[in-house]
């Protein structure tokens, strides 16, 4: 690789130097030592051997027991990662049980209804990735009898399914040197390669892949490689506080070598903060309580939710706010609610209230109490019903 870079008339990047043979120390350095890269830039192969050995055998020492590291099958690698996009571990590991106890095999997925889906996925939040799961083993049924494929090109051409999860999938499942970056490893590189661009931009992300791409080439167990990458991110390179005095790569972390650590990724703008202001209905019609759908396409799409009103500019209520068909007679209050959905900071006030007449509009329905726990619910909805003040609602009709 060396040989090709010096053919290209690019620089072949080497391991940050160390007269005393430690760890690089923050200011032992004129020049900010450590890996750094550019894009284009090919690792000095000894470099990136010594970094791969090192993350896994640090990685074999540490490694937590998680539930979807028992073995490797394919299907049960691919649950696991769509369940933790986005997601901390410890709030997937009793989705991900529950979701492998009733769907142990995708057959059993993708002959689900898409509602039990849903129902088993409600609280985990982005809810998109459970309809893409269940129309993704669909699919994989009916192209792949079942079997996820070997080869990135057919992965990558099945819906809902991108360059991280095939990378995930065909190296831990199978063993194949194919490269993942996820917001760990995007961390990671950042640090250790001293990546300065913006981390949302097309040429970091680029970089970031690029980098992957050489590393897991070098990886004789390239699943162990790119899991060791990622649990480094979890539990030592993590964002605000890494602890680098335990990190198995510090020798090499140009970050490190440049007094830089805090100063990497570059933090992303955020977007700004909405205010949302709700009204939300609690109205039993005998032992059932009135639900309805949210609507097709939008967030949370076809999940059940306690009948619900934003407020917007006008901050009260009007009768016409309701459906066509819903005859509401709102009460007091008895409760309120926080909640944030991405960038959506949600206020949220419980109001007792009847629904008068037999008939409900298109998207209501009534749900007896006994099977609220087998319909896919909103996370608001959720935390109305365990939320102490609720319990005035079923006591009180
Ligand atoms: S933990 Fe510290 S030394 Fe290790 S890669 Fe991250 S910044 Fe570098």
């Amino acid at each position: 690789m060396a040989k090709r870079a010096q053919k290209a008339g690019k620089r072949a990047v080497g391991p940050a130097k160390s007269r005393t043979g430690r760890a690089p120390r923050p200011g032992n350095s004129k020049k900010s030592g450590g890996a750094a890269t550019s894009p284009g830039e090919e690792l000095d192969p000894a470099l990136a051997a010594r970094l791969v050995r090192d993350l896994v055998v640090w990685f074999d020492r540490e490694r937590r027991a998680l539930p979807w590291r028992a073995d490797r099958n394919p299907y049960r690698v691919w649950i696991s990662e769509a369940m933790l996009q986005q997601t901390r571990v410890e709030t997937v590991i009793p989705y991900y049980l529950r979701f492998l106890a009733r769907f142990p095999t995708v057959e059993a997925l993708a002959a689900a209804e898409v509602e039990d889906v849903l129902a088993l996925w409600s609280g985990l939040g982005y809810y998109r990735r459970a309809r893409t799961l269940h129309a993704t083993a669909r699919e994989l049924v009916e192209l792949h009898g079942g079997r996820f494929p070997r080869e990135r090109e057919r992965v990558l051409e099945l819906s809902g399914i991108g360059p991280y999860t095939a990378g995930a999938v065909l190296s831990i499942a199978y063993g194949l040197p194919e490269a993942l970056v996820d917001g760990n490893v995007a961390r990671v590189f950042a640090r250790l390669f001293v990546l300065d661009g913006d981390p949302a931009s097309k040429e970091f992300q680029a970089r970031t892949w690029e980098l992957a791409r050489a590393l897991v080439a070098h990886a004789k167990r390239p699943g162990d490689w790119n899991q060791a990458l990622m649990e480094l991110g979890a539990l030592v390179c993590t964002p605000r506080e890494p602890a680098c005095e335990r990190c198995p790569v510090r020798d090499a972390c140009g970050a490190l070598a440049a007094r830089r650590v805090h100063e990497l990724p570059r933090a992303k703008a955020r977007p700004a903060t909405l205010d949302v202001a709700l009204v939300v209905l609690a109205a039993r019609s005998g032992g059932a309580l009135v639900l309805e759908q949210r609507p097709d396409g939008g967030r949370m799409a076809g999940l059940w939710q306690l009948p619900t009103i934003e407020l917007g500019a006008r901050g009260h209520l009007a009768p016409l706010d309701w459906p066509d068909g819903a005859s509401v007679v709102l009460a007091e209050p008895v409760g309120e609610l926080a909640h944030s959905i991405t960038r959506h900071r949600i206020r949220a006030t419980v109001r007792r209230g009847e629904v008068r007449g037999r008939a409900l509009p298109p998207a209501w329905r009534r749900v007896a109490r006994e099977e609220l726990a087998g319909v896919a619910l909103t996370g608001l909805t959720r935390k109305a019903l365990v939320a102490p003040f609720f319990r005035a609602v079923w006591e009180r009709g």
